[in-house]
């Protein structure tokens, strides 16, 4: 399939993130925490589409959500009523949502946060921090992973291109800072109050390793913000319905003045949102700041998102203790394995995702510390676990679904323990 896929396809992939050592994994279909490639095996999946498939694969309320809705039309270019059930649910879930636009995918909402933020300042300047990936648009691509000095300590150029063809100057604007490093950005920003329409994060930092913001960071930018009326937009893609319910603003109680939500709020289906603060949404709202996009709010994938939000709204109870408490029995589990035959190995993250490091540093939790993992070692144990039927993230990510269960987590570890064993020889 692989050597048929490449006649066609670039590099025979949809994405360069599925483009692993070795054949890629051709799925044949997949249901709760598992799927079957195309010769009949069984894997345990923490990868779930990067992400979205948080009540797992083919959720029966997303499929039937989705049928009901196929046979109804899927795609008016009208309004209709799931758009402002959505709205009306996200608004009710997220802290600091008051008002909502729906794009297809998470690049799409970042672009349209940094469009508004730029069109309701009038200022040009946006900042951004190492390691933090904001979708695959030219205007964030910059400093995606830091290259390493002699050291091994990230160098810190104010802007590092992410990719050939990137538009020429795509990056002028844009002010990349380090992660964590509250007096950097309250003296840059400060020093630039005239210029900076927003800083937008990573709140927690989950494309360069699972990093936690240090206490007061998130706070303390809230606080530059404020004092500078730069924007301060947290990029929820990752975080956004994962974390909590009111994704990453509720569960470290810091409201940005806008946010961008995609992944897990239609259960695979594609519908990403732009949420905020309704005085920066008027600009959108009155027209001053232009929004489109064909699939926005496409019937189908608002079915989804409907009936996904409605779950995780009313379960949330039944729903987010048990899965970071499964994510961190798998943690714990995989920590011990590691101890166990002398793999270097950090574990950081809250459970619902997390990262796992092979790195010889394993106190430091910045970015060094996915900086300067055994990348060699990452692809192997990537390819230990396929091989006995674990799907991971080849960077070292592990989503959780609340499909996962106590029986998976034993399956895993016991695969766990073998990769390990074979990593060690
Ligand atoms: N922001 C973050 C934090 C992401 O992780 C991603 C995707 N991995 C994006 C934006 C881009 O989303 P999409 O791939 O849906 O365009």
């Amino acid at each position: 399939m692989y050597a048929r896929a490449r006649l066609t396809i670039a590099g025979g992939v949809s994405s360069d993130a599925r483009r692993a050592a070795g054949t890629p994994l051709f799925v044949d279909h997949a249901r709760g925490a598992e799927l079957w490639d195309v010769d009949g095996n069984r894997i345990v999946d923490y990868v779930l589409g990067q992400g979205p498939n948080l009540l797992g694969h083919a959720a029966p309320v997303v499929a039937e959500a989705v049928s009901a809705q196929v046979t109804r039309g899927v795609a008016y270019a009208a309004q209709h009523a799931l758009e402002h059930v959505v709205a009306e649910r996200l608004c009710a879930m997220v802290p600091g949502a008051e008002l909502v636009r729906f794009n297809t995918v998470g690049s799409e909402a970042v672009h349209a946060a940094l469009r508004l933020a730029r069109g309701y300042t009038g200022r040009r300047k946006v900042v951004k921090f190492e390691g933090h990936y904001h979708g695959w648009f030219d205007t964030v691509l910059y400093s995606v992973h830091p290259p390493l000095d002699a050291a091994g300590a990230a160098a810190r150029p104010a802007t590092v291109p992410g990719s050939a063809g990137l538009t020429p100057g795509a990056g002028d604007e844009l002010v990349v800072l380090p992660f964590n490093d509250l007096e950097a950005v309250r003296t840059y920003v400060t020093a630039h109050a005239d210029e900076v329409a927003a800083v937008i994060c990573e709140p927690l930092l989950c494309n360069s390793g699972v990093i936690s913001p240090l206490p007061g960071f998130l706070a303390g930018l809230r606080e530059v913000c404020t004092e500078t009326g730069a924007l301060l937009i947290f990029d929820e893609i990752i975080t956004g319905f994962r974390l909590a319910a009111g994704g990453a603003q509720e569960f470290f109680g810091v409201t940005p003045d806008l946010a961008a939500f995609g992944k897990a709020m239609a259960g695979g289906m594609q519908v990403s949102a732009l949420a905020g603060r309704a005085e920066f949404m008027a600009a959108i709202a009155d027209g001053r700041v232009a929004h489109a996009g064909t699939f926005n709010s496409q019937p189908v994938a608002m079915a989804a998102a409907a009936a996904v939000l409605e779950v995780l709204d009313e379960k949330r109870d039944q729903i987010y203790p048990p899965l970071h408490a499964t994510g961190r029995s798998l943690m714990d589990g995989i920590r011990a394995a590691a101890e166990k035959h002398g793999v270097p190995v950090l574990v950081t993250g809250p459970g619902a995702l997390f990262q796992v490091y092979v790195t010889e540093s394993p106190e430091v939790n910045d970015y060094r510390a996915f900086a300067s993992t055994d990348r060699a070692a990452m692809q192997r144990l990537h390819e230990l676990l396929l091989d006995r039927g674990i799907y991971t993230v080849p960077r070292g990510l592990w989503f959780l679904s609340t499909e996962h269960t106590a029986a998976h987590v034993e399956e895993t570890l016991t695969a766990v323990d073998s990769a390990f064993a074979e990593l060690s020889r």
